[in-house]
């Protein structure tokens, strides 16, 4: 099944048309994802994989690799390789062949630097990081050549298999590519192309402890793929005349053309690794699929399907033009997936008594409640009624006007999919707390109005003998600050929302959720879709996470009470 056919039109789409039209590429486009296993996907890795695989999906004949950037050892690990695949694939993105490596590709990345020193196209230079720093010259001002510039081909090739074998500390030498230091380009002049690092690599081991850099790993894995188009973000348009005189300066066959794109910035969310990283690290949540993170991790567990994050990406498009989307969209396209496909369920989470004393003691009968209020094929359900029910304590009040078209003392409401009651008395505490109400209910009203008169409230409710006790946890935006880690000067941390997660720990749910089915997230009628958390609901109560609200909350103008 496609999951990505409906990629709309962009300008790179519009570039592989015109490719294909000039039959270039003998007609099999190929793109890749490349993340850099240094963490959690997040919902700008999303727009990446939607382009990428959407395009793959959308051409005929055409692929996309997912391929592994893992030249920073020390930040990589086997666990963000398992999470990044797990993540990709749930979004539906489906990679050509085999999972691939940069590092697989450390040998013929090592035969072209070679072949760079021979041309005398590369060189060892053995300047200090600072050094480095202080030569390289700023925008305005040129830089100036390494004293190192001229070393001949044979120290360079003596020097750079010392450098391999391991004799040299890091940061002792690296190999720089010799192009300009006066580039009005920084990426041109003299950019490193290899450096020391003495780390165990999780897929090499030890078998190396020069690595190269990103510049130089990127454009050669590209092209041994046989990658007809990268694409990446804007921040690499800089560096493309570097992957370009990397291709051209190598023996290698294939060119392939890179292309950048605005990246995706959302407004109250950060989507920087290193920030999400900082909020794992500091315990400032709960791990890296805590459901308030933006990663892929995280909104799976929050109940976000991978059709309304594929939506969204659709939604948004890609353009060349940076800009905020607005997070409201993303919450938006859960909202519009899951108003059409999520099951209906009742939840009571703030619980309040109701005993019905006109309904007989021990009798218990079902009544039928649709799945779905719009679609008849998702069938029913049978929900118990019985003597003592609850509602929320939001849905009662001794006296209200008449926007209120909830329960109120001496009035009638409907219980959804029941009967209409009306509250008699209110019994209350010694101190004066409502403990619980005394209703009466009317057996003529089951699917119908009652004589004479309309009842305009309904409220949700379950049954109190059947009812199953739950945890929920209430979630909202991690931060509360629209552009949290917009100013330099300032930890984006101070921005986090202390409300961002409330715990009901009381909640009582109809029977059915006893079982709930893993997919989808449930509508809790009039209170939001929720979504069964297994991680949590292990050994315990079950625990149900609130995906998003039935309305945006945030919204400046609010919407009315019901
Ligand atoms: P971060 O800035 O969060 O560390 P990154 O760019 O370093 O992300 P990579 O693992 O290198 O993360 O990214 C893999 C691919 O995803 C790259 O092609 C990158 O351009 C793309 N990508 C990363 N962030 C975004 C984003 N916010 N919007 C669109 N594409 C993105
Ligand atoms: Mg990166």
């Amino acid at each position: 099944m496609s999951e990505f056919e409906a990629i709309k039109p962009n300008f790179i789409t519009q570039i592989i048309d015109k490719d294909l039209e000039a039959n270039q590429h003998d007609g099999k486009i190929v793109t890749r994802f490349p993340p850099e296993p240094n963490g959690f996907l997040h919902v700008g890795h999303a727009k990446s994989i939607c382009l990428n695989f959407g395009i793959a999906e959308f051409y005929a004949g055409a692929a996309c690799n997912l391929r592994f950037d893992d030249t920073n050892p020390e930040k990589e690990s086997q666990d963000f390789i398992d999470a990044i695949q797990r993540d990709v694939e749930w979004l539906g993105g489906k990679w050509a062949g085999p999972v691939r490596y940069a590092s697989a590709y450390f040998d013929q990345i090592h035969a072209f630097a070679l072949e760079l020193i021979q041309k005398g196209k590369a060189y060892v230079c053995s300047l200090t990081a600072e050094e480095m720093t202080a030569t390289r010259g700023t925008l305005k001002s040129p830089g100036t050549n390494s004293p190192y510039r001229e070393r001949s081909v044979a120290d360079n090739l003596d020097l750079f298999e010392r450098m391999r074998q391991g004799e040299f500390a890091e940061g002792t030498h690296v190999l720089r590519a010799k192009i300009d230091m006066a580039s009005p380009n920084i990426n041109l002049r003299d950019p490193i192309l290899y450096r020391i690092r003495h780390a165990h690599h999780h897929q090499t081991g030890e078998k190396w402890c020069i690595y190269p850099m990103y510049d130089f790993t990127h454009p050669i894995s590209d092209a041994l793929e046989g990658i007809t188009h990268s694409l990446c973000t804007l921040e690499f348009e800089d560096h493309r005349p570097l992957y370009d005189w990397v291709l051209d300066n190598i023996t290698i066959a294939c060119h392939p053309r890179q292309i950048e794109f605005a990246r995706l910035n959302l407004n109250f969310t950060v989507t920087s690794k290193r920030k999400l990283k900082q909020l794992v690290d500091q315990a400032l949540v709960d791990g890296w699929d805590d459901p308030r993170m933006p990663t892929l991790a995280g909104m799976r567990r929050r109940g976000y399907t991978p059709r309304s994050i594929r939506n969204f990406c659709n939604a948004i498009g890609v353009t060349r033009s940076e800009g905020v989307v607005d997070v409201a969209m993303l919450e938006f396209a859960i909202r519009e997936d899951l108003n059409e496909r999520a099951p209906r369920a009742m939840g009571v989470l703030k619980p309040l008594r109701v005993v019905i004393t006109n309904y007989p003691e021990g009798q218990v009968e079902q009544l039928l409640a649709p799945n779905h209020p719009q679609r008849p094929e998702l069938g029913s359900r049978e929900i118990p009624f019985s003597r003592e029910v609850f509602i929320d304590v939001e849905d009662f009040r001794e006296e209200a006007n008449k926007h209120f078209k909830r329960l109120i003392l001496g009035k009638e409401v409907r219980l959804r999919n029941g009967y209409v009651i009306r509250c008699d008395e209110v019994i209350k505490t010694a101190d004066g707390a409502i403990d619980h109400l005394l209703c009466s209910y009317d057996p003529e009203t089951l699917g119908k109005d009652p004589e004479g008169r309309k009842v305009k409230g309904v409220i949700h409710w379950v049954s109190a003998v059947h009812a199953i006790d739950a945890e929920v946890h209430l979630y909202d935006r991690l931060f509360n600050h629209e552009s949290p880690d917009g100013n330099r000067e300032e930890d984006f941390t101070a921005h986090l929302n202390p409300h961002s997660l409330c715990v009901i720990a009381d909640a009582k749910l109809e029977a059915s959720l006893a079982s709930p089915q893993a997919e989808l997230p449930y509508q809790f009628e009039r209170e939001g879709y929720f979504f069964f958390d297994p991680v949590r609901s292990a050994g315990g109560k079950p625990v149900f996470n609130r995906t998003v609200t039935l309305r945006d909350t945030w919204a400046k103008v609010e919407g009315g009470q019901d």
